[in-house]
């Protein structure tokens, strides 16, 4: 049903119940917030939306207030843009004044508003708050001192990933947002997603920098740095460059990774494709078991993590197979994998990703065989732009060139696991030439794609029959754990991607994407798959050939030796 209402002095129809900045954003009139995100219950904490209602003597927060017939609304008049430039004047008033050196600067919400509501000096002297770095995670750091109270982390931490590692403490004007007994993130629930760094207004959330580390390896002769790059990168890098959507700049950043020195791009969806392989068989053996059903993906180190924390009686169902960028780590740190010769300790690897996790996951001490890691360096989306402006590299003038053999792309499937049900299609894809000797018929799986955060699909082989579900967020993921040992569900597999629509939108990738962004990078990904000649892992030649030279077959005890890993019980403060 439509009502209604003027605007500024103009008419315009608009949907009945939608709040009035729901209602005007989705006419194109901008109304600024910094506390207010799609999909989530409004809280009107920050005020910034604040719009002046004809019959109302006090502005009223425009996140919370349903449009009604023949409202009459004014959005920026003098009285509501003063109002919004004292909020932004007592934002700052305690706010530390380092924006030139800050992470977020030219990229923080609170300074562009600044900007925009024309806030040239300090009018409003506030008590400046001491608070203390927390740097104790190996992916995420924590400035409260740069904390505006807007929640919406503590909302994303809470209602979209059920983990609330992040809550208000205190109250009054000793109010802040901490984790648990205020004690550093490392000892706290996080799962270090990141998803609360992509809503973080400012830069009280960041991930914790790994470019110093990078740029020694980089400057020091007797290191050979080679570097991964995950397919969920090349479509969201061109973003930070001020580009639209949806654009994959791959050839482009191959270049641009060998300017800046490294010696060796690599291709994270070749370990994707192995990943394939060996789930294909890691499923077909827990089969034989019906107790090991359902086989929990663990391609997701964030919901490894969250399993470890919250459900480790899951354990024992966990896939042990490494992630992509662990198990390609692990071949190119194998000199007779490699494809190129070298001392394993000269070696330094790194992967770029989209993901703050795999921060985490590359430092795990189960990720390292004698000693030595399978990843030493994990880098962000974020902080490959920031490189890549270090470097001073003119990326429009820059030649496309093709990644290194022989971990380069040749198939399309392993790039679908950058999708929430992309890791599934895959294995479905490999599990049905594995079962029949015939390929999947039509090989796309439409159920397996979209936004939605549940998918689901049956595969039927005659009178066999195997059933996937796969979950991103992971609310999503405790309701359907939940359901399942309620027993009201039951599965073959189980994808679980902690972040919402998988790593296109995960932790380390460009903040303040809106949905059209996600949907744009997830059309190029398909594009890609529709294209390539080769779909499948298992008609990757780079994959047989490997598995000729191991002499081995997947879930064989080579490949299990090189590319599995083990999981367990995690205690951390709630
Ligand atoms: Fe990282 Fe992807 Fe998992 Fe997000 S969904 S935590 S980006 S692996």
């Amino acid at each position: 049903m439509l009502v209604n209402i003027e605007v500024n002095n103009k008419s315009i129809t608009v949907k009945k119940g939608e709040t009035i900045l729901s209602a005007l954003q989705a006419q194109g009139i901008k109304i600024p917030s910094l506390c207010s995100m799609k999909n989530f219950t409004p809280t009107g904490a920050c005020r910034m939306c604040v719009v002046e209602i004809e019959g109302k003597d006090e502005l009223v927060t425009s996140c919370s207030q349903p449009v009604e017939e023949w409202m009459k609304i004014k959005t920026h008049s003098p009285r509501v843009v003063q109002a919004r430039k004292s909020i932004v004047e007592l934002l700052l008033s305690n706010h530390p004044d380092d924006c030139l050196y800050c992470v977020r600067n030219g990229n923080c919400e609170l300074q562009d508003l600044a900007a925009e509501l024309d806030v040239r000096e300090r009018r409003i002297i506030g008590k400046k708050n001491k608070y203390r770095l927390d740097h104790s995670s190996p992916s995420i750091v924590r400035d409260p001192a740069k904390c505006i109270l807007c929640s919406r982390c503590v909302r994303v931490c809470g209602e979209t990933q059920s983990v609330h590692a992040l809550e208000f403490i205190n109250r009054g004007n000793q109010t802040l947002i901490g984790t648990a007994f205020n004690k550093d993130l490392n000892f706290s629930s996080c799962i270090l997603c990141g998803q609360c760094i992509l809503v973080c207004p400012t830069a009280a959330l960041h991930e914790r920098d790994s470019l110093p580390e990078l740029k020694e390896a980089l400057n020091n002769p007797s290191r050979e740095v080679v570097v991964q790059v995950d397919p969920s990168v090349s479509i969201t890098l061109a973003e930070e460059f001020g580009l639209k959507p949806g654009k994959d700049i791959y050839g482009v950043l191959v270049s641009a990774l060998r300017k800046m020195g490294f010696s060796k791009v690599f291709d994270t969806s070749a370990g994707a494709d192995m990943v394939a392989m060996e789930l294909t068989s890691e499923l077909i053996q827990a089969r034989e078991h019906a107790s090991a059903l359902p086989l929990f993906a663990s391609a997701c180190p964030a919901w490894v993590k969250y399993a470890e924390q919250f459900w480790p009686d899951l354990l024992g169902q966990l896939s042990r197979i490494k992630s992509p960028q662990q198990l390609l780590g692990r071949l190119i740190k194998s000199p007779e994998l490699a494809g190129f010769n070298h001392h394993t300790s000269d070696v330094f690897a790194v992967a770029i990703g989209p993901c703050t996790a795999r921060k985490f996951e590359a430092q795990r001490e189960e990720m390292t065989i004698k000693g030595i890691s399978d990843i030493d360096l994990v880098l962000t989306t974020r902080e490959l732009a920031k490189l890549i402006r270090l470097y001073g590299i003119d990326m429009e003038n820059t030649e496309p060139g093709l990644a290194d053999i022989p971990y380069s792309a040749k198939c399309s499937s392993g790039k679908l696991f950058a999708l929430a049900g992309g890791l599934t299609e895959a294995l479905v894809r490999t599990l049905h030439h594995k079962l029949t000797g015939k390929e999947l018929p039509g090989v796309k799986i439409p159920e397996l794609r979209g936004l939605k955060g549940r998918k689901e699909y049956q595969l039927n082989i005659g009178r066999v029959s195997y059933s996937f579900v796969a979950v991103s967020g992971l609310n999503n993921t405790r309701i359907l754990i939940e359901e399942m040992q309620a027993g009201k569900s039951s599965w073959d597999f189980v994808e679980i991607m902690a972040c919402p629509q998988g790593c296109i939108n995960g932790g380390g990738q460009p903040v303040r994407a809106e949905e059209g962004a996600l949907k744009a990078r997830m059309k190029v990904l398909h594009e890609q798959d529709e294209k390539e000649m080769t779909r499948q892992a298992h008609k990757n030649p780079l994959v047989n050939e490997l598995y000729d030279r191991l002499d081995t077959q997947p879930g064989g005890k080579v490949s299990g030796e090189l590319f599995c890993t083990r999981f367990g019980r995690r205690v951390v403060l709630v």
